[in-house]
């Protein structure tokens, strides 16, 4: 399959190219070409195939020109040690938890993916890269693990100082090893920003193999549709009605993804897209207008983003057409209290300690069953993140402690060890340029 630019449909390029372009030359981003209809491909599995059966399948199904069935089924092997796990939370909700990989959110399944892709390139080729990217908390974390220690890659993390959790942050300074921690003296979108001029740039990218992994990456946008899949597959013998996704969203990438699987043939009938107060597409949803903001700090802050980089991406999916993507989308916002009470209610209803993310898809999830949804129908809430990576939050808020998985604890007994960085492109520069080659 080829990928075009949402600004330009007619020049198309392999997996390889956008994977390592991350955004296309013309500033747009990658999208698939053609609607693959993978409709036999959903149907053909269910509740006991494993999420690697199906990645396998999909990675087969979208890239033959890449990979023989066996080459897909080890991509798939390697990047996914770990699964999703779907759980029932009230009759007609079930949540999606996506955090059982190594940073414990679902940016695992992406980075992880992208690795792996990446690796198979580089090897056969011989070649080197520099990932660089930007975080608002998770995606550093799970790139940072996924490419640790990969010989043929340096990887450089963005993240703004101060707004990323005490946790995350070791999570993104301890690494080490070929892996280097930038902490900005601005917000996400200073970060998100400098990345973006920095791929524009032709003296740079001339110097410098500079690629992409945070969720402009067509690399990590695609994996994120295969538990979408998985879970359909879970649920697909016992639905009687519509099924739905609720998708804590900040830079729409997750919720892509999800759309892009409905657009290859999944049967969902719609998405929520669930934010926090930073709710540009939400507003664009009910008004037709968008109008991107500075961000405002909020408990959910992985979902800080004022501009959204995917909404470009999701729009193209719908011909850029308000009144289609209001068909299949439905907007939601939490505010920080409704995202306490709903960790609240959970904890103490169902014994279950949920972040912040998660809380405001649940919230966005039980409003829309609430309001009009048949009995026969079915929510799948996302769970974005394990609630112990925030566990100053979750503890103030419920007054219980998560428990910390081993993956966490580890990163604890660590140094930080990060490179101070005004919100400038400039110095952005002159920094790759002094360290790398
Ligand atoms: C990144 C992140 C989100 C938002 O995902 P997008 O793909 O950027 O919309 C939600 N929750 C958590 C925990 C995250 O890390």
């Amino acid at each position: 399959m080829k990928f075009v630019s949402t600004r330009n449909i007619n020049d198309g390029v392999t997996i390889r190219e956008a994977v390592f372009r991350g955004l296309a030359p013309d500033g747009g981003l990658y999208m698939p070409a053609e609607q693959l209809d993978l409709r036999d491909l959903f149907l053909r599995h269910d509740e006991n195939s494993s999420f690697v059966d199906i990645a396998a399948d999909m990675t087969a199904a979208l890239f033959p020109e890449c990979f023989t069935g066996e080459q897909a089924r080890e991509l798939a092997k390697a990047a996914f040690p770990f699964s999703p796990v779907l759980r029932t939370l009230e009759p007609r909700l079930k949540i999606l938890e996506l955090f059982h990989g190594p940073s414990c959110a679902f940016k695992d399944f992406g980075a992880s993916y992208l690795a792996g892709l990446m690796e198979f390139f580089l090897r056969s080729e011989k070649k080197r890269a520099i990932i660089l990217t930007a975080t608002s908390g998770d995606t550093g974390s799970a790139v940072a693990q996924a490419f640790h220690n990969r010989e043929s890659i340096d990887v450089v993390i963005l993240y703004p100082s101060g707004r990323v959790s005490p946790s995350q942050e070791l999570q993104l300074t301890t690494v080490g090893g070929n892996v280097t921690a930038l902490e900005v003296q601005g917000s996400f979108d200073d970060c998100q920003r400098m990345v973006k001029e920095a791929f524009l740039d032709p003296s740079l990218n001339e110097k410098l193999p500079l690629t992409s992994a945070n969720s402009i990456n067509l690399g990590r946008l695609i994996p994120q549709s295969f538990y979408y899949a998985w879970a359909f597959a879970q649920v697909r013998r016992e639905l009687r009605g519509d099924l739905l996704f609720t998708v804590p969203s900040g830079n729409f990438g997750n919720l892509t993804a999800g759309a892009l699987a409905w657009f290859w043939g999944l049967p969902v009938s719609r998405f929520i897209a669930a934010t926090n107060r930073n709710d540009v597409v939400p507003e664009y949803l009910q008004h037709g207008f968008f109008t991107p903001r500075s961000s405002v700090h909020t408990l959910s802050n992985a979902m800080d983003v004022g501009n959204p980089s995917n909404f470009e991406r999701l729009l193209a999916l719908f011909d850029n057409d308000w009144k289609r993507i209001r068909t299949m989308v439905l907007g939601a916002v939490a505010s920080d209290e409704e995202t306490e009470e709903t960790m609240n209610s959970v904890a103490a209803g169902k014994d279950l300690l949920v972040c912040p993310h998660t809380a405001v898809g649940i919230r966005a999830s039980r409003e829309a069953l609430a309001d009009g949804l048949d009995d026969e129908d079915l929510v799948i809430s996302l769970a974005t993140a394990d609630p112990a990576k925030f566990p100053e939050i979750v503890s103030r808020v419920t007054g219980r402690e998560p428990a910390i998985p081993p993956s966490l604890a580890e990163f604890t007994k660590r140094k930080k060890q990060s490179v101070h960085m005004e919100p400038d492109t400039g110095a952005l520069k002159t920094f790759l340029l002094n360290n790398y080659k």
